[in-house]
């Protein structure tokens, strides 16, 4: 990296942080990023990054600090959860009773209590991963299986279309589930991950609690063809 790249990376990086109420967390998307622009936010102080395939992950973990807290944000197949359970931080994107069972299994024999969020289902598009809401409310139901998990909160993706009202609408939803579970996993339900780079004045206003946010501090991602 230059010292012009650093220099504009640390001023989106202050810019966005400064968009953000404390309490909010921040979770920088770092997934096709190269290990040395990582380490350069880390550098600016940042600790919590965000990735989306498990591979890329598994490469980039060892080659940075070692007290990054890493979220995985991305669709998880269950052949893959081996790969991240040793170390990492939270899985955002969990959207089935087969990827619990995978990664408590996977939990347990790294004697790990895991924290997971539940992903939502609250887009239009249906190419978007994720439990119905009925679901979730089933599964505080019927009380929770998983000694090795610990359910933060939930996780959920708006749609992706102009239309802003729509958007909020989604998220106002998110936030009303997330309010109605209460206590209903237990004690430790505080996180609820909604709001990216596009949409997040709608996110802060609907009440996430964490912003998983890529583009507007990296710049655009040049995506490796094919
Ligand atoms: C890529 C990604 C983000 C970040 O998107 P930006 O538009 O770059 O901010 C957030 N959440 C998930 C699940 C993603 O895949």
């Amino acid at each position: 990296m230059s010292a012009e790249d650093r220099a504009a990376l640390a001023e989106r990086y202050h810019k966005v942080r400064s968009e953000i109420p404390p309490g909010v967390t921040l979770v920088a998307v770092s997934k096709t990023r190269s290990v040395e622009e990582i380490q350069a936010l880390y550098e600016l102080g940042h600790r919590a990054f965000g990735e989306n395939y498990p591979q890329e992950l598994r490469e980039k973990q060892p080659l940075l600090p070692a007290d990054i807290e890493w979220h995985f944000i991305g669709h998880l197949q269950t052949n893959k959860v081996k790969y991240i359970v040793p170390f990492v931080h939270l899985v955002h994107g969990v959207d089935s009773p087969k990827l619990l069972d995978e990664l408590d299994r996977r939990a347990m024999q790294h004697k790990r209590l895991l924290d997971v969020l539940l992903q939502v289902h609250i887009a239009t598009e249906d190419t978007k991963h994720g439990f119905a809401e009925e679901e979730v409310l089933a599964l505080a139901e019927a009380g929770w299986t998983w000694p090795n998990l610990r359910v933060r909160g939930l996780m959920g993706m708006a749609s992706n279309t102009p239309d802003r009202t729509q958007v909020r609408r989604e998220f106002d939803r998110l936030r009303a589930l997330f309010d109605q579970l209460g206590h209903r996993f237990g004690p430790d339900l505080d996180t609820l991950s909604m709001g990216m780079s596009t949409d997040t004045p709608e996110a802060l206003a609907a009440g996430t609690t964490l912003l998983r946010i890529g583009t507007a501090i990296f710049g655009e991602r040049a995506y490796p063809a094919g």
